[in-house]
């Protein structure tokens, strides 16, 4: 272990919760710990920051944790800090506390608040957690493929009973204003159609593919669409007035925030939070750490909030050629 001039570090989840946060925080004390520095866990993010709600997190508080889901730090959205009093108040909470820097783990909301609280004088590091993978700035989410392989489960279960009955299924999954989801869990479960926001889109279209999916044999549908579409139960009557087919429109709901991080997200995790503690550790802030190309690196918080990213319209096209 280093003499390092940082002591202390805290970390806390923040935003709506995703599949490997708990391996972010795991890697993230790992690290510290490794180096010498004390961690503080702030529960349910800036909420505990502002209220002095955490605890010391020592080697054993993050056994047992990487394989599971949600938070043990919890989540939640704070108003109050979302203010300059509540910015300073949190700020001097930590000088209280003598704490060097935080590692802030959630999504575009949450570094907007480690921006606020950088520039208050206390280094932060943003790590990219959210089911959505809508952040501009990273190829990718940590808990991203979670979500997409619990999407896939759910219909490929669908789709025994849509195709035994000869049923044409629509699937609502999350995403909010991102078709990444419905994209991706679209393709590996062989929907006949794609509806995401990005791309514009008629129920004429939809109606037109099943018909003439129909006429060449196909007799189950499933059509994915994403959140910003949202509607899935006026869709799903659509198809059925036109084509005369069963239509059930599901919607998927918070079981796609849930279950145990795959692999990828827990490999991600891990690689996120050690990279901002080595950022910390240099007395470096007002980042946030991200994926590009499978390589970490990090960009300043306000670059990374300007950034656009969009649906690969590569998969999209290649998706609707096929689905034939
Ligand atoms: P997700 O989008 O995955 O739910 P998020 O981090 O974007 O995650 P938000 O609810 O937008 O979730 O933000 C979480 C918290 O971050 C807010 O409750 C607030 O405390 C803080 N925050 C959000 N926006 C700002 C802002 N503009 N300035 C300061 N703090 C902010």
């Amino acid at each position: 272990m280093s003499e390092n001039k940082v002591k202390t570090i805290g970390v806390l989840s923040s935003g709506g919760d995703a599949p490997g946060m708990n391996a972010v925080i795991r890697s993230v004390v790992r690290t510290a710990l490794s180096k010498g520095m004390k961690v503080i866990g702030f529960k349910q993010g800036y909420v505990g920051l502002m209220n002095l709600e955490y605890e010391e997190l020592d080697l054993r508080s993050v056994s047992d944790i990487i394989q599971l889901g949600g938070t043990m730090l919890f989540t939640a959205r704070c108003k109050e800090f979302n203010t300059p009093e509540g910015v300073k108040k949190a700020a001097d909470n930590c000088k209280k506390l003598g704490i060097d820097g935080i590692v802030a783990i959630g999504g575009d909301g949450t570094f907007r608040g480690a921006r606020d609280l950088s520039l208050a004088g206390i280094p932060c590091i943003g790590i990219p957690c959210t089911i959505d993978n809508d952040i501009s700035s990273s190829d990718y989410t940590v808990g991203y493929d979670t979500a997409l392989n619990t999407v896939c489960e759910m219909a490929d279960k669908l789709r025994s009973t849509t195709q035994s009955h000869y049923r044409c299924s629509v699937i609502e999954v999350m995403g909010r204003h991102a078709g990444h989801i419905a994209l991706e869990a679209g393709i590996a479960v062989g929907a006949t159609c794609i509806i995401v926001e990005e791309v514009p889109h008629s129920i004429e279209d939809v109606i037109a593919k099943i018909e003439s999916s129909r006429k060449l044999g196909k007799h189950h549908f499933i059509i994915m669409v994403s959140e910003g579409v949202g509607h899935s139960n006026e869709i799903a009557k659509k198809i059925e007035d036109a084509t005369g087919i069963e239509t059930r429109a599901t919607i998927l709901g918070h079981v796609q925030r849930g279950g145990a991080p795959t692999v990828r997200d827990r490999v991600v995790a891990t690689r996120l939070g050690y990279h901002g503690v080595n950022l910390l550790e240099k007395g470096i802030g007002n980042r946030v750490v991200v994926t590009n190309k499978d390589e970490v690196i990090d960009y300043d918080i306000l670059e990374a909030l300007s950034m656009k990213k969009t649906i690969d319209m590569d998969l999209y096209e290649m998706a609707h050629e096929i689905s034939i």
